[in-house]
């Protein structure tokens, strides 16, 4: 990938917020393959094999919870590298998830793709799903009925792509895959094991952008998810 001077200076400020104190020059840290040009965003449809037909599953109109008739305008899938050892959970959309149809492409979007980029990854190449597919009114929290409603789906998607690690967004996400009530200050630190796939937990993006200071924490996690996915061998991309 080229950069010039500006992109950079603020690629290198972005690591200096994360609290980064250099870049390794180990080549596994570099980005395999050619980033240029950038494959289009993959959504997935009916031809995208399983994580397809679950889409299909989900229905067009889902109204297996209340969200459908409390102001959701759109279900909000996952996207991404079907077959992507990475993949991150969140919790739910928001807004712009609501009005695009795409996980993460709001302010805290924002952030987990400087994130994944400081991971060494670009969006394409990981997976992105939350837990609950429709937006929450007022972006409350979810609540049980509807995580119960949905969970399935994404536990569905998680087998469909069998990535290597999963990134588990805020205590939310942390909380319905480990099925614990354990906060995520304390539950993050540590390697779990998701059906097999081994779960970082780390902080929120949104919770970071209020609190800046926990980047540092968050980008140990991210390299904790990093080694894992060296240590599991060639990288899917
Ligand atoms: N927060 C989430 O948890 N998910 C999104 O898709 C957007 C914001």
């Amino acid at each position: 990938m080229r950069h010039d001077g500006n992109q950079l200076s603020e690629h290198l400020r972005f690591f200096g917020e994360l609290g980064v104190a250099g870049v390794s020059r180990d080549p596994a840290w570099r980005r395999r393959g050619s980033a240029e040009p950038s494959e289009p965003i993959q959504i997935a449809r009916p031809a995208d094999g399983v994580l397809g037909t679950i889409r299909t599953d989900i229905g067009e109109d889902c109204s297996r919870c209340k969200l459908h008739r409390l102001g959701r305008r759109q279900i909000v899938f996952g996207v991404g590298n079907p077959n992507a050892d990475l993949m991150f959970v969140g919790e739910a959309p928001g807004a712009d998830e609501d009005e695009q149809g795409i996980p993460f492409v709001g302010r805290a979007g924002q952030l987990l793709t400087k994130m994944i980029a400081a991971m060494g990854f670009e969006r394409d190449q990981v997976y992105i799903a939350n837990v609950i597919k429709c937006r929450p009114p007022q972006n409350r929290p979810p609540e049980p009925d509807e995580i119960a409603s949905c969970e399935p789906f994404l536990f569905r998607q998680i087998d469909a792509i069998q990535p290597k690690v999963i990134v588990a967004l805020g205590s939310f996400a942390a909380k319905t895959l480990l099925k614990t009530e354990q906060s995520i200050s304390r539950l993050r630190g540590s390697v779990y094991d998701f059906r097999g796939v081994k779960l970082v937990p780390t902080f929120h993006p949104s919770y970071l952008l209020r609190s800046p200071d926990k980047k540092r924490e968050a980008w140990e996690d991210l390299k904790t998810a990093r080694a894992l996915l060296g240590a599991a061998g060639e990288l899917k991309i």
